[in-house]
């Protein structure tokens, strides 16, 4: 038995698997995004438990019980989060108590003092609604609430460990992290993810060139996925200490980043603008934009990244001809004759852009980001990116897939991607 293999066996040994269920109507019709699921998915990671599935329920006591109750039976943790108010749509007590059977609901003397203490120290008057905050199913028992009225409840049902939280989510993350969390046992270890960003290709170009590394039971465990124009390897580091998943991880983000070669942008929210910057502060090299179609978004990517200044120096949104003409002094002869979407129109943009800002670079993007707009000849999703450098300008027609936020986001990607690959290749 290898050293993985035996890793894995003992790790199905001690595997504790977790399902996390929220309730609230202003998830179900989501007004609310929950994020009370993602952040504990995240802690339950750290902790080396497996979450199987996430569940979402309206305020209906029915569907929270069974919900519950099929949570219970599939994974030995179920977190729980909302419904514990003292209004008449907050139901998860009442659920609970179902699912354990027909529990009956009792004042917990000393969570009422608390809450009782909660109120005095805030010069508040209790009302009688509160009181049903601190009825617990008989068998479950409190979880004391530091910053809120409502107490957690902990239980068990069947073999399960089940714990219910609040749903204001500042509340049940000092109460997962203070009281349950410590009483966890240990997991699988820890787990340790990583997100590796490329551009300027495929999902299955990536895919092929990691195939052998995306095995199902592979660790750390590799899958890609798409958004916002960047194709994303994420990698999943499994060990019994942080130290070794991080070192795990790494040494596949090297082996990804070795195969994916100028594909790879970086890791982060802000990949490509934070790799744009980074090779321009490394050279001491400013940038300008010029903007059409793009209405400033490469202006808005470059300045998200903090520290920005040493290198971006501005951005003129040219969007009508007369700006065009009149801020950048894009000829009136170059507009009439190739129109505004047009690898001329580009081109002059970036070099005028370049030499007002006295910048080193200068990107420009114009084109059609649709619905409207399109023909035969300039359809929707066309568009021009140009980049003038200390040496040359270069021109790139695309004609870019999606609707009218996905090509005008995929433009000033593409526009950001074409400087870094010339800053990246020394061009
Ligand atoms: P309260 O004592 O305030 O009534 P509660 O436990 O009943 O707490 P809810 O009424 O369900 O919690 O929600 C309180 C607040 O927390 C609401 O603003 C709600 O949108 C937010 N919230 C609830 N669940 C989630 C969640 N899963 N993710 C993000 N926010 C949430």
């Amino acid at each position: 038995m290898n050293a993985m293999n035996a890793m894995n066996a003992t790790n199905a040994m001690n595997s504790i698997n977790s399902i996390i269920v929220s309730i609230g109507n202003e998830l179900t019709s989501g007004q609310t995004i929950d994020t009370n699921s993602a952040y504990l998915a995240g802690q339950l990671d750290m902790l080396g438990i497996d979450t199987l599935s996430h569940v979402t329920v309206g305020d209906d006591r029915a569907v929270t019980a069974r919900a519950i109750t099929a949570a219970a039976a599939e994974a030995e943790l179920v977190l729980v989060t909302g419904g514990l108010g003292p209004t008449a749509d907050d139901i998860t007590r009442h659920a609970l108590a179902d699912a354990m059977g027909g529990a009956e609901l009792i004042e917990d003397v000393a969570s009422l003092a608390e809450l009782e203490d909660f109120f005095r120290r805030r010069g508040r008057t209790m009302v009688d609604a509160n009181r049903i905050q601190v009825m617990l199913p008989a068998g479950s028992r409190a979880i004391p609430n530091v910053c809120g009225t409502a107490p957690g409840i902990a239980a068990t049902i069947g073999g399960a460990m089940v714990y219910v939280m609040p749903g204001v989510p500042h509340e049940m993350r000092r109460m997962f992290a203070e009281r349950i969390a410590p009483e966890l046992p240990a997991g699988q270890g820890v787990v340790v993810r990583r997100i590796l960003h490329t551009f300027g290709t495929g999902e299955s170009d990536v895919g092929e060139r990691i195939a052998d590394l995306m095995a199902r039971d592979a660790n750390p465990l590799v899958g890609t996925t798409v958004a916002a124009g960047l194709v994303s390897v994420r990698i999943a580091g499994r060990a019994a200490s942080a130290a070794e998943a991080e070192r795990l991880a790494g040494a596949t983000i090297a082996e990804v980043s070795a195969r994916l070669g100028d594909w790879v942008v970086g890791e982060g929210e802000q990949a490509m603008p934070a790799a744009v910057g980074m090779l321009l502060r490394q050279r001491h090299q400013t940038l300008a934009t010029a903007e059409s179609c793009t209405g400033g978004l490469i202006g808005e990517m470059v300045t998200d990244v903090s520290g920005s200044s040493d290198y971006y120096l501005g951005g003129v949104i040219s969007y009508a001809n007369s700006v065009k003409r009149d801020l950048l002094g894009v000829g009136d002869d170059i507009l009439a004759a190739n129109g505004a979407v047009s690898e001329p129109v580009a081109r002059a943009m970036a070099d005028r852009c370049r030499d007002k800002f006295r910048a080193d670079w200068a990107v420009s993007v114009t084109g059609i980001a649709g619905p409207t707009g399109g023909s035969d000849e300039k359809p929707v999703g066309l568009a021009y990116t140009a980049l003038a450098g200390p040496d040359r300008t270069e021109v790139h027609r695309h004609v870019l897939p999606g609707d009218r936020p996905t090509i005008r986001q995929r433009a000033a990607m593409t526009a950001l991607n074409h400087l870094r690959l010339r800053l990246r290749n020394n061009g």
